[in-house]
Formats: C-alpha cells, structure tokens, sequence
C-alpha cells in the first residue's frame, strides 16, 4: 500500500451498554486510497465509523487522524478536522429544503464565498439537487436523499469520508451512479472509508479492503485479491 496514513485505529473496544460492539479493532485508511470494510448485519461496521466520527467512544486503544490522536475529541471537532461523516439512512432534515439541507452541512464555513463555491460544487457533482434545490428534502427519492446526505458532507469540504452502506435500498441504477460519484470524488482527492454490505460491489471500488465478524478483524487485504480469495467469495460474495 501506498501513501501516508491519515487514519488509523488501534486495538479499540467499543460497547453499547454492557454489549461489546468492537473488539481490539485495528486497520489503517491511507491517503487517496477507497477502503472498505465488509461484514455482515451487526458485524460492528457502523460502530466502528462511529468510533471514528467520534459518535461512539472507544473505551480500549486509540484512533489516530495523521499520527494525532482524536479518540477524545468531541464529534463537531473531529469533523472541523475534515473528517466527514454519511450515516445509514441519509437523515435528510424535513421541514428544509434541498439549499437548506446541504447549507447545514457548511455551518462550521465562515466564508460565505468558500460556502457560495462548495454549494456549486455539489450542484455540479448532483444536478438533481440544482433542479430540487427549492423542494422539501424529505420529498426526495432515496437515491435523491442519499445525493443530499452526500452533498452535505461535501459542504464541509471533507479529506476524510466515512460512507455507511450508500446503496441500501437503492435501485441497480442508482447504486451504479453512487458508485461512479464516489470513485469521482476520491479522484478529486477525497480519502474514503466504505462500509458495505454489497461486497462484490465494494470490492470493484475499493483498494484495500477489512473483513469484520463479531466486532473483529478477520481479514484483510488487496481487494483485487479478495475479490480472487476463495473463502471471501463464499462467505461474503454469496457464490458456493
Ligand atoms: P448493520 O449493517 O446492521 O448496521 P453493523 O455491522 O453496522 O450492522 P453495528 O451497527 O456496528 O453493526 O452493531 C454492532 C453490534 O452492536 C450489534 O450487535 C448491535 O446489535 C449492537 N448495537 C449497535 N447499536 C447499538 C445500540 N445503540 N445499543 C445497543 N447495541 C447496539
């Protein structure tokens, strides 16, 4: 793998309650690279986006943005930090508009011109949004909603994105147009941290990719050769 680590964990524990979510997990996000981290329902893919996003506190081990721990900072810094945040289910905000909803995800920006610029950016990247922006976000379609969840992030002006199952719920086309935005973003520039559960799509966009089982690391590689490994292809890829 090439280029310097911008985010890593190491060893954490995370815990709902008394319920251990994660245990002792450590991987590593390198600049420019898209890494996934595939698993099945409650594996403790979206806790570990958590823990990073600063959601979750990790009560073992740390979380490391360039070298720097941000295990103890409060959520709205580690964004601040440029690290930005898609949860499931899109949490579009009823009652704002398109303009409305994408505006909130720039409400750290002072500058208005720097806001003015990232709104156009994102109207460029989601025409749809361009078209809608005047409409009550929640009357979007779920593909529509997922562009605006994406878009906010986006407002932020984010180095770091943490994406929690994008295409759920989506129809094929649809999911093959979040796809495309997201190679596109990480092209421009945009570190990304995938969480899926459509491996084989994953795998197709990733570099690198973690298996995660029982809130553990299992596995870890290329994903070029996970997408060849033949014990990935039958856990996760649905193939006998
Ligand atoms: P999914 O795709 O279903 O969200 P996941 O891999 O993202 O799965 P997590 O949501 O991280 O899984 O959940 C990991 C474990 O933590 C599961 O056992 C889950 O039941 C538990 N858990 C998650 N959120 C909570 C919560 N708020 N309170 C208690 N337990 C939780």
């Amino acid at each position: 793998r090439q280029g310097d680590v911008r985010l890593s964990l190491q060893g954490v524990d995370a815990f709902y309650g008394q319920i251990q979510a994660l245990r002792g997990v450590s991987l590593e996000v390198r600049q420019g690279e898209i890494v996934t981290l595939l698993g099945s329902n409650g594996a403790g893919k979206s806790t570990t986006l958590k823990t990073i996003s600063g959601l979750v506190r990790a009560r073992q081990g740390d979380v490391c943005l360039e070298g720097e721990s941000i295990a103890r900072l409060p959520a709205h810094q580690i964004a601040r930090r440029g690290v930005v945040h898609v949860p499931e289910g899109r949490r579009v905000l009823r009652g704002l508009t398109v303009k409305e909803n994408l505006e909130l995800g720039a409400f750290t920006l002072k500058d208005n011109a720097l806001r003015r610029q990232r709104l156009e950016e994102v109207y460029a990247l989601f025409p749809i949004l361009h078209e809608r922006r005047h409409q009550d976000g929640s009357l979007l379609s779920g593909g529509q909603q997922q562009m605006l969840a994406m878009g906010r992030a986006l407002m932020h002006g984010p180095n770091v994105m943490l994406l929690d199952e994008p295409s759920m719920g989506l129809a094929p086309k649809l999911v093959t147009e979040i796809m495309r935005i997201i190679k596109r973003l990480n092209e421009a520039g945009t570190t990304i941290l995938l969480v899926e559960q459509n491996a084989r799509l994953a795998l197709r966009l990733a570099h690198y990719a973690y298996v995660i089982e029982n809130g553990e690391i299992r596995m870890q590689g290329d994903a070029a050769a996970m997408r060849e490994d033949a014990s990935v292809v039958k856990a996760y890829l649905g193939l006998g």
